[in-house]
């Protein structure tokens, strides 16, 4: 569910024209809207209102401060994977104390940094990572609170680039050895508090099993880890609720959270989820501006202002996101590959799709473009980034500039 539909032939973000906002703030420009992420947030809220529970939004699904703002002020916390995002949370004004902090390679300062700050959790990923906590939180005379992140081997049935729950993947500690590891931290980490589990094993999952089999898994140890004695009072069920982007049917987050709260009623816990692309995935669109097309005797190009540098998924995964025309003409439909100016042949939004056939200078909204999409752009060919822009009812607003060419060599010295 999102708010980027048509008026007449245009398409618009929430009340306002892309092709206003196009043409005030350029191409390519990544465009939100407010009243979508406000709307995932308490679809997802809500569906866990009758348990204790933290929504985490996964900031590197788009960490955009004008985003991580509005989750904050709906009374969202966050879930960060590096002293970036922690900073970039705390700029938006996130509470410390609903910070969650994972990722398999903390460096010490990022520690140090998430310990002064007071955060809620560390989602401890090795015996090393745990090691390293409690000596950085000795030094700074703090006690940090920490879960384990459990790697319970199953199959997410996601792309293997984002199956994180594997045997074979680096994520987490393994089941049979968690438990050990609590046991120890408990007895020899002093400045350590065991409080939670933890469990993540993947994205754009788009059926309810993987996470109904974590869940168990995790479950058994909570109940072993209680019988050690362990407090433990958080279970983190992690992210990776899909969305729909062609025609995947992920459960509905209401879905998702009954099986949850039937499955964890009584256990006295607080859960904590960290949705990043449900919350932010369909609540963005990358709009660009078709430079040139080009048939030759194999295929049909449209050549647009957009790239992989600043849209990956496809290229990296081979993702599919559907693309629509901002505004319909009525011309016969073409089957092309939508590529950009990168020099790549892995460079392309879409390929083989078909499309009302389009002009120079005719702008076009690749959809579902609001997770992993501005978050994981780069300057590769030396192209400026694009702009981000929030729509909010009948007005927008600039969140990020697009970048300048002097931008680009910032702190390079010749
Ligand atoms: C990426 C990530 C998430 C968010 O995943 P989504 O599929 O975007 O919901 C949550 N937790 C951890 C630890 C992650 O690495």
């Amino acid at each position: 569910m999102h708010f980027f539909t048509r008026k007449g032939k245009t398409l618009y973000a929430e009340g306002v024209s892309i092709e206003k906002i196009a043409k005030e703030a350029g191409t390519p420009v990544y465009i939100y809207s407010n009243k979508t992420l406000k709307r995932h947030y308490h679809a997802f809220d809500a569906a866990f209102k009758t348990a204790a529970h933290i929504i985490c939004y996964s900031i590197k699904a788009n960490s955009n401060i004008a985003v991580l703002k509005t989750f904050a002020d709906e009374g969202g916390g966050f879930d960060i994977v590096s002293a970036g995002e922690l900073f970039r949370a705390l700029k938006a004004g996130a509470d410390p104390r609903k910070i969650v902090f994972s990722g398999v390679g903390k460096r010490t300062d990022e520690l140090e940094y998430a310990l002064r700050k007071n955060i809620l959790m560390f989602n401890a990923e090795s015996p090393g990572e745990l090691r390293a906590l409690n000596a950085a939180a000795k030094r700074l005379k703090k006690r940090a609170g920490f879960a384990i992140r459990v790697n319970p081997d199953v199959d997410p049935k996601t792309h293997p680039y984002i199956s994180t729950g594997l045997k074979k993947n680096k994520f987490g500690i393994p089941f049979e050895t968690a438990i050990e590891e609590y046991v120890y931290a408990r007895k020899n980490l002093r400045n350590l508090d065991p409080i939670g589990i933890d469990c993540h094993i993947g994205s754009q999952i788009t059926e309810m099993p993987p996470f109904a089999d974590a869940l168990k898994k995790t479950k058994e140890l909570l109940k072993k880890l209680r019988a050690e004695g362990l407090a433990i009072k958080y279970l983190d069920m992690g992210g990776g609720l899909g969305i729909t982007y062609d025609t995947e049917a992920p459960p509905q987050p209401s879905k998702y959270g009954e099986a949850i709260i039937k499955e964890t009623t009584g256990l006295d816990v607080t859960l904590i989820f960290e949705p990043g692309r449900a919350m932010v995935g369909n609540a963005g669109i990358l709009v660009t501006k078709v430079i040139y097309t080009k048939d030759t005797p194999s295929k049909k190009f449209i050549i647009v202002d957009a790239a992989m540098n600043d849209l990956a998924r496809p290229s990296l995964y081979g993702a599919y996101h559907a693309i629509k025309v901002v505004k319909e003409t009525g011309r016969p439909e073409i089957t092309a590959d939508v590529v950009g100016p990168i020099c790549e042949s892995g460079d392309f939004l879409a390929k083989d799709r078909l499309l009302p056939e389009v002009k120079s200078g005719e702008l076009l909204a690749v959809m579902s473009a609001g997770a992993y999409g501005f978050s994981m752009s780069s300057n590769y060919n030396a192209r400026p980034r694009a702009a981000e822009v929030m729509a909010d009812g009948n007005k927008y607003k600039i969140i990020r500039k697009r970048e300048t060419l002097e931008d680009l060599i910032r702190g390079e010295k010749a």
